[in-house]
């Protein structure tokens, strides 16, 4: 059974992590309801048993406002609050305390470009939120801890983000027949293949220059200049002439690291002798 329920636990967090991007250490936003459940329950160390939950580190916040609220419900609640304020604060513009549930809302927003789960023991909030915004759910049942699965809206979200990935839009339509044409219009001009028996030109090539991408793409570190493994004889040359240059204009030090060593010493070289630092910029 716990097996089971934990699997269905960690496809609810898969199910965020692929469709909207969350990441870990998850952050987890959690009201006074959600951290008194916590205490009264004996849920401890919180963040342990959250991270088990995930199924990876998390990072745990609330708000002033919540903080606020906590401190209005008296001593019953003294120790929740307590343990409230220890968590980090996520920022929240209210400069009067609103109560705990707008403010979050407002907090997590549609969109919760933030990334944060929410704990919450308030039914009817997390059943309002997952009809409105992309945010998993955490609560508490006794002294055991689960996660809301998707909602259909947040399902229908992820498919209609996936759809409008895959499917061009007119604009991008338009664009590229223009490009195409383009194309197949400077190859002609050049005298190469003839291009008109191919009918309809090919879109492989045009597709990068459109920006379309169907995957996330992440960028590739490359290597800037030459292997500075290879040039470490260079080295006292290129201190020289870095001072000389130091010495003549302080205008050129925001070279960037990784340029090559030839193409610096000419670079400045020639700047030197076309136009002094001395001239007015
Ligand atoms: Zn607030």
């Amino acid at each position: 059974m716990r097996v089971k329920r934990q699997k269905k636990n960690r496809r609810t967090v898969r199910f965020f992590t692929v469709c909207y991007g969350f990441r870990q250490p998850y952050k987890v936003l959690c009201d006074g309801t959600f951290v008194h459940h916590l205490v009264s329950n004996e849920i401890t160390p919180a963040d342990t048993a959250i991270s088990e939950l995930l199924g990876g580190p998390v990072k745990l916040f609330t708000t002033r406002c919540v903080i606020a609220e906590l401190e209005k419900l008296g001593k019953d609640f003294a120790e929740s609050l307590e343990a409230a304020q220890m968590l980090s604060t996520a920022t929240c513009e209210h400069e009067e305390a609103k109560a705990a549930d707008e403010c979050l809302s407002e907090v997590i927003g549609m969109k919760n470009s933030e990334h944060f789960f929410l704990g919450t023991q308030d039914a009817e909030f997390r059943r309002k939120l997952q009809q409105e915004s992309i945010v998993p759910l955490v609560f508490g049942l006794r002294n055991i801890l689960l996660i809301d699965q998707p909602s259909d809206f947040q399902r229908q979200t992820a498919k209609d983000s996936e759809n409008k990935r895959l499917t061009m839009t007119d604009t991008e339509k338009k664009l590229l027949v223009k490009r195409t044409a383009k194309i197949i219009a400077s190859n002609r001009g050049e005298g190469t293949i003839e291009n008109e028996e191919w009918g309809m030109p090919r879109v492989v090539s045009t597709r990068n220059g459109l920006g379309v991408k169907d995957r996330p793409q992440f960028k590739r570190n490359r290597a800037k200049g030459p292997n500075p493994l290879s040039c470490m004889k260079k080295k006292k040359e290129k201190l020289q002439s870095k001072s000389k240059a130091d010495s003549n204009s302080g205008a050129q030090k925001e070279k960037k690291e990784g340029e090559s060593d030839t193409k610096k010493r000419s670079r400045k070289r020639s700047k030197k002798g076309k136009s002094g630092p001395e001239r007015s910029e």
